[in-house]
């Protein structure tokens, strides 16, 4: 197992965090800054790459996509581009969206044979004649990177995860450094907190809740059908912890959360601003509603987003450096 050493990095003083700045003035919140937690954990990223490589081992990432979601075309340019920043070998497979799914297996098949791809990534959604729990069956577990094979989704739920899935890594990445950095202790902050996650997805909601207990919060899930019992409020209400991963712009309002809690968002929703006719990316939570009664908050853009794309170069770091083992 990769140690990383967190370097702490100066703050970038530039236009977002003029805004920031200006937003943490507006606000009583703080606005954690995911943009320089990211930068930390590319600098560590980056260190252990080079030690890899100069050791005659490259980290090599693929990513599969079917289609042309306009969200996961997006991702695939950010973390194509990473990838080369890096120094990794990456391979993208861009699949038609009518694909059988024989055809697609294949693809998985070929690139699970490839040494020089030592992580997948499947990008969702997957068009619906892809069975998708199959495409993740048949990933080599080693470098199942996203933890969506079942081996590797219940080692996570064990509390021995072999990968820790990049978005809710990067969430918990970010309160562990947020706690720390106001001078609490990530090891014992979390212990019978109330912890309440909104959205149960395999790839976030779901691997977030094993995180949550991993730490010793007490963890309550929400989804739909708590929405639609009316119910939401009475446990965004508990939360001292909020994680929210809807896909639901501003979901959450102020009048939803209690005084002092630290708000999370993972939410990424595209809106188009009236005026201009531009869109622009807004999260599950009403910013600016929850950060007048928060401690901290997350913002989106700028929050969980940039960490995520970095945890998953991390973890295909890692597992290029397992499979170099005798
Ligand atoms: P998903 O697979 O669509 O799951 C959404 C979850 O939210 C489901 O569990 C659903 O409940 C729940 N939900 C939907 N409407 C709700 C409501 N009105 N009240 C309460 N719960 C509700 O989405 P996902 O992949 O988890 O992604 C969630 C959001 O995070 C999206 O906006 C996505 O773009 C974003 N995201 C961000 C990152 C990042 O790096 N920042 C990474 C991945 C995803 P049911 O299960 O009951 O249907």
């Amino acid at each position: 197992m990769l140690v990383f050493h967190t370097h702490k990095l100066a703050p970038r003083n530039d236009a977002l965090g003029a805004r920031r700045a200006m937003s943490l003035r507006e606000t009583q919140a703080h606005v954690i800054d995911g943009e320089g937690f990211a930068r930390e954990l590319r600098a560590d990223v980056e260190v252990h790459m080079k030690e890899l490589l100069e050791a005659g081992v490259r980290t090599g990432l693929a990513t599969v996509l079917v289609g042309e979601d306009y969200a996961a075309q997006a991702y695939e340019r950010r973390v194509r581009r990473l990838a080369e920043e890096l120094g990794c070998h990456y391979v993208a497979e861009d699949l038609a969206p009518d694909i059988e799914q024989a055809d697609a297996l294949a693809v998985v098949g070929k690139l699970n044979a490839d040494p020089r791809v030592s992580g997948i990534l499947i990008l969702r959604p997957l068009p619906q004649q892809v069975a998708e729990a199959e495409i993740y069956r048949t990933l080599d577990p080693r470098k199942d990177i996203e933890a969506v094979h079942p081996e590797n989704a219940g080692l996570l739920a064990l509390g021995e995860p072999r990968f820790t899935p990049s978005t809710p890594a990067s969430v918990f990445y970010m309160l562990d450094r947020y706690v720390e950095e106001s001078g609490r202790d990530p090891k014992t902050f979390y212990n019978g907190l109330d912890l309440v996650l909104v959205g149960r997805s395999n790839n976030v909601g779901k691997p977030a809740l094993w995180l949550g207990l991993a730490r010793g919060a007490t963890v309550v899930s929400a989804h739909h059908f708590t929405s639609q019992a009316g119910r939401l409020a009475d446990h965004t209400m508990a939360a001292d912890i909020l994680i929210v991963a809807a896909g639901v712009p501003r979901l959450v309002t102020g009048e939803m959360v209690k005084e002092g809690v630290i708000a999370i968002d993972v939410g990424i929703n595209p809106v188009k601003d009236e005026e201009s006719g531009r869109v622009r990316l807004i999260g599950d939570l009403d910013f600016e509603g929850v950060a007048a009664r928060a401690e901290a908050i997350s913002p989106v853009p700028g929050g969980v987003g940039p960490i995520t794309d970095v945890w998953l170069l991390r973890n295909a770091l890692e597992a290029a450096s397992h499979q170099a083992r005798p």
